[in-house]
């Protein structure tokens, strides 16, 4: 077994904050910021993109609360297909565990929500109201025309993106296409604009303002993901043996005989850092893993001439000299676990069911009809969840004699529910209980050989009619 890494939970060292507790992160370029610009584009591009295609004559991907239906380009899914929606989840929830295993809070830097929206919300304030310096210089002005604009900027800016990120979300439940000209002509109704208004507040409150402090206090993920963390997980460390003691050193020393290690302790990892806290302190629960301290201390590295990587994706054992093992049993137990979920789900959904039958007993329990025959009335109710129309015809099994009263075939459209009212008869001598249980079974017409079969009850009385 591989040992947890210690994470410290205790209380981090006070951030440098400078705004009625708020933290100015300076701006910075290098690789991990690329990455993680790509990482937002994509994200950004599946979810504001996504919701403008088009499937047919309707939008390709929509949760259709009106209908109850869930439509994924091709396939349409039904409540009754809720189980595999919990499988997604539940793959979802193992592939987190998988990766954090494997690499730390790799998607809270690069893919989760939160963060895109945060860093293109602190993009967006860096516009309007400068650099770190100058945002700091800002708060402790007095207020002033240009620092009224600026603030204005700003918040124009996020309530922006805020209110397009709302009403693309709604847009998923409510095609989007006919959604944004009623908002725009103030005709959307009046659940659709709610949900608008109250996505784009919380959208705001959440980038703009709560920023890193969801990450820290509110999600769950961030508190228990250092529990999956062992000693081999890749997580973002300060190189304690290559950097320590730190210090301030003139351009070209022999800093190695003065005795100090490569931090030059110019605070430039601490300042990026969006959620205030110094990687140096240790591995720490309020680090989302965004690697911004890894590209501004390789621009220092870089620029004094030095080797990059002393703030690095690096394990445990790495640091205290050993090899990383990167096939241990956790991750192989979540990778397997993994493997077999989505191959069941991909299952799952190869062979789902696209018709959905329910056979529904009349409250009354049987009658005599002109024939002298014991009758019970159904309700047959047949859920077409494929695009095309289709044909069926029942069937009724289970005892000798027994019958529908009106057998002929029936249509149902794509994407309809259809409920038939039929009659089943028997004569009353062929009866061998008051009660036996009778099976329904419904076939498809029309090149397709596929039945589907529910078992009910029929009742009645071994006695001849009076
Ligand atoms: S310590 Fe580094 S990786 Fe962690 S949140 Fe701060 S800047 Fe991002
Ligand atoms: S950025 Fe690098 S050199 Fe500067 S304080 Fe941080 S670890 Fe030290």
């Amino acid at each position: 077994m591989s040992e947890t890494i210690p994470v410290r939970t205790i209380e981090t060292p006070p951030k440098k904050k400078h705004d009625a507790g708020r933290i100015h992160p300076r701006s910075f370029r290098g690789f991990y910021r690329r990455l993680r610009i790509a990482g937002g584009s994509a994200l950004f591009a599946l979810f504001f993109g996504t919701v403008w295609l088009q499937w047919g004559d309707r939008q390709a991907v929509l949760w259709d609360l009106s209908t109850k239906q869930f439509h994924v380009f091709g396939s349409s899914f039904w409540p009754q297909d809720l189980l595999l929606l919990s499988a997604i989840l539940m793959i979802c929830a193992f592939g987190l565990f998988f990766m954090t295993v494997w690499a730390g809070r790799i998607w809270c830097g690069y893919t989760c929500p939160q963060s895109v929206w945060m860093w293109l919300f602190m993009w967006v304030e860096k516009q309007a109201e400068g650099d770190r310096n100058q945002r700091i210089k800002l708060d402790r002005s007095p207020a002033t025309l240009s620092k009224l604009y600026k603030r204005a900027k700003k918040h124009g800016g996020w309530l922006l993106i805020s209110l397009v990120t709302a009403v693309t979300f709604v847009g998923y439940f409510t095609p989007i296409r006919a959604l944004v000209p009623d908002l725009l002509q103030l005709k959307a109704d009046a659940s659709a604009a709610f949900w608008v208004m109250a996505f784009t507040t919380a959208t705001y409150i959440n980038a703009g303002w709560l920023r890193e402090k969801v990450c820290v206090h509110m999600c769950p993920y961030g508190r228990f993901q250092s529990s999956m963390l062992d000693s081999d997980s890749l997580v973002i460390s300060y190189d304690v043996a290559r950097g320590e003691p730190r210090g301030h050193r003139k351009p070209g020393a022999d800093y190695h005989s003065a005795g100090l290690g490569d931090c030059v302790d110019c605070q430039m990892c601490v300042q990026v850092c969006p959620t205030g806290i110094d990687i140096r302190e240790g591995l720490q629960i309020d680090c989302i893993g965004c690697a911004a301290c890894i590209d501004a201390c390789d621009t220092v590295m870089d620029k004094l001439g030095y080797e990059t990587g002393l703030i690095r994706y690096a394990s445990e054992r790495e640091l205290a000299g050993g090899r990383r093992r990167i096939l241990r049993p956790r991750l192989v137990g979540y990778g397997a676990v993994l493997i077999v979920m989505v191959a069941l789900l991909a299952w799952a959904i190869a062979t789902r069911s696209l018709v959905s039958l329910d056979v529904e007993k009349d409250r009354s329990l049987y009658r005599f009809n002109h024939q002298g025959q014991i009758e019970n009335s159904y309700v047959v109710s047949v859920l077409n969840k494929s695009h095309q129309d289709r044909t069926f015809r029942l069937h009724v099994r289970g005892l000798d004699g027994l019958h529908l009263v009106n057998a002929a075939p029936f249509v149902v459209g794509g994407g309809e529910r259809v409920a038939v009212p039929v009659a089943v008869a028997v004569s009353p001598e062929a009866l061998p209980s008051d009660v036996l249980d009778v099976e329904f079974e419904l076939e498809a017409l029309g090149g397709s050989s596929r039945t589907w079969q529910e078992t009910t009850r029929f009742t009645g009385e071994t006695q001849s009619p009076r």
